[in-house]
């Protein structure tokens, strides 16, 4: 069978509010397109997978941003190779300011970030907290839960993901959320972001399939023929946490 290589990013320190939830959504759908998922992931000082077709990247309180800093820079140059091949990636809250240029911590502390992203995060002293909605021409509604003292400002390089109808998304002065950039997308939504807004899951997957095996994405097989091995994935779920 087709393999996709799904590489996950500092799972230990930056997973939160249910963001390995999104790693399972990838497992799950590239079986149903009939794909291998091969789940990876990579912490800091751990040897970097080769040829990840998918990375994932989910959220952390400033001190989990912290640990991996220093890490981050180190592979951020492989990073940005693996972005300028187009490769897909999905970044969220943490990993999302990271891939910025930087997050500016409210005592005015930089955590520098590595620029795959044209964006930069100043924490202030109101988090934003609460379910967002938003709407995107390609992924239609997008739909979350934020909490960042982060704000979040694009520049000319990075187009915002959606249009905030409901919540704040990116900050409080533009109505948007997320930011794109080759195929990068960073959000603020945990959640899962992915189980809410399957068209998303389906990018990554599509853009992934198309680069390695220039195809197109056939049907998705009937979930109700392939039923979740729900013990295997809660186990899994807490060893994840277990392990933070
Ligand atoms: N620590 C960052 C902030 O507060 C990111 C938070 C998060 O990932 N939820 O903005």
């Amino acid at each position: 069978m087709k393999q996709i290589r799904v590489l996950q990013l500092y799972p230990r320190d930056m997973n939160i509010y249910g963001d390995y939830g999104n790693t399972l959504v990838l497992q799950r759908r590239l079986q149903w397109y009939g794909y291998e998922p091969v789940m990876l992931s990579y912490n800091p000082g751990e040897e970097f997978p080769t040829d990840p077709d998918i990375l994932i990247g989910g959220g952390g309180q400033d001190s989990g941003q912290d640990r991996i800093q220093a890490d981050l820079l180190g592979i951020g140059e492989r990073l940005h190779a693996l972005a300028e091949q187009q490769v897909p990636m999905l970044m969220i809250c943490g990993l999302y300011q990271l891939f910025g240029h930087f997050f500016e911590t409210r005592a005015g502390r930089r955590i520098q970030g590595i620029g795959i992203l044209d964006v930069e995060t100043y924490g202030t002293d109101k988090r934003l907290i609460g379910n967002v909605v938003a709407e995107s021409d390609e992924f239609g509604t997008v739909i979350g839960y934020e909490n960042h003292s982060g704000q979040t400002y694009l520049g000319d390089d990075a187009a915002p993901l959606a249009a905030v109808t409901t919540g704040e998304g990116n900050n409080q002065r533009d109505a948007h959320e997320g930011a794109r950039q080759h195929n990068v997308l960073g959000s603020y939504l945990h959640g899962s972001l992915l189980p809410k807004n399957p068209a998303i899951a389906d990018f990554l997957i599509s853009t992934a399939v198309q680069q390695k095996f220039g195809e197109q994405l056939g049907e998705l097989a009937s979930p109700a023929s392939s039923p979740l091995p729900l013990q295997a994935l809660t186990e899994r779920a807490r060893q994840t946490a277990s392990s933070r």
